[in-house]
């Protein structure tokens, strides 16, 4: 069935959920007018529709393979990437200084979103150089800028991340890639890198890893790691790919889905180098594209969850299996209330994510264009969230349509069960959801959880607001609120870690519906007597209390879990 990009969704998040409008009024951002917005949404979606997602089939049933040390990519990617790459998709983000157009993040966020739908596979590859060239831009030399940048920017050549060694996963701290200085200014790279993401491919004539590895006598763990470029071919004075820069690529992994990304074991050998950032330095630096990344996986998981649920409501539409006998019934499968149910709730789920995202990509835009250091602490605080609860609902919505396809969703025939073995990967890679949510209740709430309070505020000010026209509905947010505030402050009070790590998904989660809650009561409030505030009832209403269970398994400590001992587990 045909993708359909979600631009309305958009254009009514910006308007009445994230205020994109705030944006264009910073320096920053001024070129962010609402036409440039309109023209990025409207051409990006037809990108989508109409070139990219005719490809996505072909990612999974002819995957990339390595065929006599060349990796060949599958059917059609070729003519979609140079889509993506001509049209200046890139990297809309990046600094205009070296090509980019200096748009804001939220912008990238929906254009993440429409091409993940689209092509999974496929996206993570122009993702991935969007990652490196905002860490280039933050933490490289001049040279490396004006060398990489343009090339990067444009889509000529593609950027990957080289962190995980076959002992360090997520103990990235682990790795033993060594780097040794060559008495030039650059570095000799050795070591083997598994599970790159686009580590070797056709598509274009250069690749350019940014690898994680130790400079002799460096201190353990990840304060001995510094980061390093190092190309496949080494640019030569023009700027074009010369000569080979023994990066080998060893074999491709055989995957549950993105077939069409070929996922590189990578063996350097003495691989020339240069570093970026400070000598073992390089942690910060990575994390500037992991972080990227991260939102961009959250984007990920919502766009596969939207070509989910397009797929099932136009089954659902169209399947006929036994009479409902509801008023204005359609015949088909979609007047069964169970199926109605699942329709709904992927539907609303969808929202919520996409608005959890949006605030991660607008409160890093503010920090960016001035906005102050609130707003940063807010974006480091919500993006485990966007990442975790966006491919979370990418893996259950994928689910949810399987169901509605009956057996259908079971046979590869439909396409159905594509969405879920794409999707599955997003909740392991970028520091899987359980990392992420260490992260949240750890370092993200190491100022005493001022963030997460400072977000309730607002949260139980928007509901105080709203319960004069929709009681209904602005009570049970503002309840929620409340249960959160009760949470954030017992975890803030466990000096022992672990109480916290043993609840860290459930609070994460618990979070997540709460902010759901309060982006669906914006959306009714702007939409009173339309479609959103239907949604938004059935939101409030079935999804937000499950809050209550997550929140109490998040107070619930270690002692009880520790208590079941591997023996008990094993028994
Ligand atoms: C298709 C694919 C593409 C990838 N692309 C890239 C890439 O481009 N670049 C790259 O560098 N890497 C990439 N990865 C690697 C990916 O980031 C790792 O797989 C991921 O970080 C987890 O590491 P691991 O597989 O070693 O699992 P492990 O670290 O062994 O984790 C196993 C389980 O233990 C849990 N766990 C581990 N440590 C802790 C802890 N301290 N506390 C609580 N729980 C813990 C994990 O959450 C997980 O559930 C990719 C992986 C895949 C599958």
């Amino acid at each position: 069935m045909p993708y359909r990009a979600p631009v309305d969704e958009f254009r009514f998040l910006y308007a009445h959920v994230v205020d994109l409008a705030a944006l264009a009024g910073t320096e920053r951002f001024a070129e962010a007018t609402p036409e440039t917005v309109e023209a990025i949404l409207t051409e990006a979606g037809r990108l989508c529709e109409e070139v990219l997602a005719p490809t996505r089939r072909a990612g999974d049933t002819d995957p990339a393979r390595l065929e006599n040390g060349v990796t060949r990519t599958s059917e059609g990617f070729d003519a979609a990437y140079g889509a993506i790459a001509e049209g200046g998709w890139v990297a809309i983000s990046a600094d205009p200084e070296h090509g980019g157009m200096g748009l804001p993040m939220a912008l990238t966020t929906a254009v993440n979103d429409m091409v993940s739908s689209a092509n999974l596979a496929l996206q993570l590859n122009p993702m991935l150089t969007q990652g490196q060239i905002d860490a280039l831009e933050a933490h490289a030399s001049d040279e490396l800028k004006a060398l990489y940048l343009p090339k990067l920017i444009s889509g000529e050549w593609t950027g990957t991340m080289n962190l995980t060694e076959p002992q360090a996963g997520s103990d990235v701290g682990a790795l033993r890639t060594k780097a040794e200085p060559n008495g030039d200014g650059t570095y000799a790279i050795t070591g083997q890198k598994i599970y790159i993401t686009w580590g070797d491919h056709d598509l274009t004539p250069n690749i350019c890893h940014l690898v994680l590895a130790r400079l002799p006598d460096a201190a353990p763990g990840t304060k001995g790691i510094s980061l390093f470029m190092v190309p496949k071919y080494l640019p030569t004075e023009d700027g074009g790919p010369g000569p080979f820069n023994n990066v080998r690529t060893v074999s491709l992994e055989e995957k549950m889905g993105i077939h069409g990304s070929p996922t590189a074991v990578l063996d350097y050998d003495r691989s020339t180098g240069w570093l970026v950032g400070p000598e073992n330095g390089g942690m910060k630096a990575m994390f500037t594209m992991m972080n990227n990344a991260r939102l961009g996986v959250g984007a990920q998981g919502i766009g596969v969850a939207e070509g989910a649920f397009q797929h099932a409501l136009a089954y659902a539409l169209d399947r006929r299996q036994g009479a409902s006998k509801v008023e204005n019934a359609t015949g088909s499968i979609v007047d069964h209330a169970d199926v109605r149910r699942m329709l709904t709730t992927m539907k609303a789920d969808i929202f919520a994510a996409r608005a959890i995202a949006l605030m991660c990509a607008v409160a890093l835009d503010r920090a960016r264009s001035g906005g102050g250091e609130d707003w940063a602490a807010r974006a480091a605080f919500l993006t485990p969230i966007a990442k975790t609860f966006g491919t979370e609902t990418g893996m259950a919505v994928a689910d949810m349509g399987i169901q509605v396809h009956g057996g259908m969703g079971y046979v590869e025939e439909t396409g159905a069960a594509q969405f879920l073995r794409d999707v599955r990967v997003t909740a392991i890679y970028e520091g899987t959801n359980g990392i992420q949510a260490m992260d949240l209740v750890a370092r993200k709430m190491a100022d005493g959880g001022e963030a997460a309070f400072a977000m309730l505020d607002e949260i139980e000010s928007f509901a105080e607001t709203a319960r004069e026209r929709m009681p209904d509905l602005a009570a049970p947010v503002w309840e929620a609120a409340e249960t959160l505030r009760e949470t954030v402050e017992w975890l803030v009070a466990q000096d022992d870690l672990n109480a916290r790590f043993a609840g860290s998904v459930p609070f994460l989660m618990g979070f997540a519906r709460v902010l759901g809650g309060h982006a669906h009561l914006m959306a009714a409030m702007a939409d009173p007597e339309g479609p959103r505030a239907r949604l938004a009832r059935f939101y409030i209403t079935r999804l937000l209390p499950q809050h209550a269970g997550h929140l109490a398994h998040a107070r619930a400590g270690a002692e009880d879990l520790y208590a079941v001992s591997p023996d008990d587990l094993a028994a």
